[in-house]
């Protein structure tokens, strides 16, 4: 896709959904799947300044491993597959201490997926160590990590990077730190996080890279548009959000733009809201991410639609959007489908 294509597509956004919710048809079928999971905030003191940062220091907690443990056993009760780990950046923390977050976690569970720690949490703790990335990701791979949130991406234009968070990895180093997890057999999602000081030409330079480490790669699982949240952080004072057609804009090109390369596209219902998460089923969105047992980042940005939504409400939101719910792993293999009732 050219910037002549994305002007064409901004300009006639009915055929632009049009043509996404084909393709996403195409790929995906009348399935819309999610992960049964629960989110781990290990901590939120954090030594990095981003401006969009609603959840830095706000408590100054960390979490204990018995703490962790707890969480993780309840994760376990109620059926989750998957726990998502990330916190804040810890002065000091190295490869041993994310380790030991891993630990914790096998301590409870032999078998629940591990989907933790931003790039920029790898980065920090090999540079904290002294050591190459390879080495922290080869470490992490052997306690227990089984993927990563490619989170941490936010807009992949160092100029965009210098206002919104001067202090976080560069483009370059997100990007090595990716594509070195990815020739190591762990997979990640990829992210963006738009509508704030970003235009329609930076989200499609920031999809463009995407789509090149997956033709690289083929190590993302899917991708998930994350719309800035303004409340209780200093981007918030002077950035517009994005609004809802947009939203649902950004969904429909991301779709067309990495067709066929990133299969799957995620609807965040904690950041789009529970409505428009449905919408966007129309859009290209094929995915309704997790349950997310506890949600404390998006929630102190601002964030409305709760922090945690039951399977029940989850396939609820789905059957009622005229879609097939399908319970999947954080692989997208498909566990459970409800042709039906919840
Ligand atoms: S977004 Fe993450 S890295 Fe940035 S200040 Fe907040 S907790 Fe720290």
């Amino acid at each position: 896709m050219l910037e002549t294509d994305l002007k064409e597509m901004i300009k006639n956004p009915y055929r632009t959904f049009e043509l996404a919710n084909r393709l996403r048809e195409e790929t995906n079928g009348d399935k819309v799947t999610f992960v049964v999971n629960r989110n781990i905030n290990f901590s939120d003191v954090c030594i990095n300044s981003c401006l969009f940062c609603s959840y830095r220091n706000r408590e100054r907690f960390v979490l204990s491993h018995d703490e962790i443990r707890r969480k993780v056993e309840e994760a376990v009760d109620y059926g989750c597959t998957e726990v998502c780990i990330q916190g804040g950046l810890l002065p000091n923390a190295g490869v041993d201490f994310y380790v030991s977050i891993l630990k914790a976690v096998r301590d409870v569970s032999r078998e629940i997926h591990i989907h933790a720690f931003s790039p920029m949490e790898v980065l920090h703790a090999a540079r904290n160590d002294g050591v190459d990335v390879e080495d922290v990701l080869r470490e992490l791979k052997r306690e227990g990590l089984d993927s990563m949130p490619g989170t941490a991406a936010e807009i992949l234009d160092d100029r965009i990077r210098d206002v919104i968070c001067p202090d976080k990895l560069k483009t370059r180093e997100w990007v090595d730190v990716i594509t070195a997890a990815h020739s190591l057999g762990i997979p990640t999602t990829a992210t963006m996080m738009y509508g704030h000081v970003d235009t329609w030409e930076h989200r499609l330079q920031h999809l463009k890279l995407l789509k090149q480490i997956q033709e690289e790669t083929g190590g993302f699982t899917e991708f998930i548009p994350l719309p800035f949240m303004n409340r209780n952080n200093r981007l918030g004072e002077f950035a517009m959000p994005s609004s809802g057609f947009e939203d649902l804009l950004v969904i429909a090109i991301a779709r067309i733009y990495l067709y066929p390369l990133v299969e799957n596209i995620q609807a965040s219902w904690v950041k789009m809201g529970k409505k428009l998460a449905q919408a966007s089923l129309y859009t290209g969105a094929n995915d309704f991410g997790g349950t997310l047992l506890e949600e404390n980042i998006s929630k102190s940005a601002g964030a409305t639609s709760g922090e945690f939504m039951s399977v029940e409400e989850i396939t609820e939101s789905i059957l009622s959007a005229g879609r097939i719910p399908a319970q999947r792993d954080t692989l997208y293999r498909i566990l459970r489908v409800y042709e039906g009732k919840s």
